[in-house]
C-alpha cells in the first residue's frame, strides 16, 4: 500500500525515555515537539514554525530514532523515507513520490517527515560527473519547492538525517528550509553506559556483568554498534546454553566484532 511504501506510522510508541544521551540535543528538540503540540501558541503570537530541522552525526547514532521519539512525545503522525531510494527510481517518480509524501503529511497535520540519508540526493546541483544527475536534481527540485509551498500554518516540520553537511546544497540550508541544525555525535563513556542499559533492559543480565567497564572499553562505538553488541553477547549466552548473559558473553561478542572489524568482514553500524 502507498502508506507502507512511505513508511508512515499512525502511532509512535518511541519517546525520549528511548533515546540515552544527546541531552542537549533532546532540550533543543523539546521546542520541535512543543510546536507539533500546540502550533496555535506560536501562530496566535505571529510566530513562524520552522519548517526544517538537519539532524547532524555519523551513522548510527540515533538520528532515526531521535525522530521517531520527537513523533511519539507530540503524538502526531511520522512519514518517513530514505533519500538513497529516489536514486534508483526513472526520472520523474521521485519527484511524485516527494510531492505524495507531503501531501499525505499535510492532511494529517500536525506530522513529522524524516528523510534519512539527505545527502544522497541533497548535493549540490550540478556538481556530479557529466553534468548531474537528473533524478537527484529532480527529487531535490521537488523537495524544495513543498517546503517553500508550505503555508505558514502549515504544522509539518521536516526532519533530515545527513553525515555530510559540508556537501549539501546550500538552498536547503536557506532559511525556511533545512535553517536549523542539531548535532548528534557520537556517545561520550557515560552515554556508552546509558545506552548499554536501555538495550539491556527486560534481558537477563547476570550480576558479574560491570556495564561501566564496557562502557570504557568500547570507545568509537555508536548507540547501533553497542545495540548490537548486547544482541551478539545475548547470542554467545544462548550458543553456550546460558539463562542468562555474563560478563564473559560480552567479552566474546566485542572480540568477535573487533576481528571482524580488523578482517574487514563487518562493518561497524
Ligand atoms: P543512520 O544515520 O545510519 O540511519 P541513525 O543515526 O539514524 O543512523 P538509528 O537508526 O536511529 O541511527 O540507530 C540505530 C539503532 O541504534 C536504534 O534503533 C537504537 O536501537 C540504537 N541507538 C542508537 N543511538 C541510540 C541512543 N542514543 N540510545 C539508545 N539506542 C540507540
Amino acid at each position: 500500500s502507498r502508506a507502507r511504501q512511505y513508511g508512515k506510522e499512525r502511532r509512535v510508541s518511541t519517546t525520549f525515555k528511548d533515546v540515552a544521551g544527546h541531552t542537549e540535543a533532546k532540550r533543543e528538540l523539546m521546542e520541535v515537539v512543543d510546536f507539533l503540540k500546540n502550533p496555535q501558541k506560536y501562530i496566535a503570537i505571529g510566530a513562524e514554525i520552522p519548517k526544517g530541522v538537519l539532524l547532524v552525526g555519523p551513522p548510527g547514532t540515533g538520528k532515526t530514532l531521535l525522530s521517531r521519539a520527537i513523533a511519539g512525545e507530540a503524538g502526531v503522525p511520522f512519514f518517513s523515507v530514505s533519500a538513497s531510494e529516489f536514486m534508483e527510481m526513472f526520472v520523474g517518480v521521485g519527484a511524485s513520490r516527494v510531492r505524495s509524501l507531503f501531501e499525505e503529511a499535510r492532511r494529517n497535520a500536525p506530522a513529522i517527515i524524516f528523510i534519512d540519508e539527505l545527502d544522497s540526493i541533497g548535493r549540490k546541483r550540478g556538481a556530479g560527473i557529466g553534468g548531474g544527475h537528473d533524478e537527484r536534481e529532480q527529487t531535490l527540485n521537488q523537495i524544495l519547492s513543498e517546503m517553500d509551498g508550505f503555508e505558514k500554518d502549515t504544522s509539518v516540520i521536516v526532519l533530515a538525517a545527513t553525515n555530510r553537511p559540508d556537501i549539501l546544497d546550500p538552498a536547503l540550508l536557506r532559511p525556511g528550509r533545512f535553517d536549523r541544525e542539531v548535532v548528534i555525535g557520537l556517545p561520550t563513556m557515560e552515554e556508552r553506559k546509558e545506552i548499554l542499559l536501555v538495550h539491556m533492559r527486560g534481558k537477563p543480565i547476570a550480576s558479574d556483568v560491570e556495564v561501566m567497564e564496557l562502557a570504557q572499553i568500547t570507545p568509537g562505538m555508536s548507540g547501533a554498534d553497542l545495540k548490537n553488541l548486547v544482541n551478539e553477547a545475548a547470542l554467545q549466552a544462548a550458543r553456550e546454553g546460558y539463562n542468562q548473559i555474563h560478563m564473559s558473553h560480552f567479552r566474546t561478542a566485542l572480540d568477535k566484532i573487533m576481528l571482524g572489524l580488523e578482517r574487514g568482514t563487518l562493518k561497524l553500524s
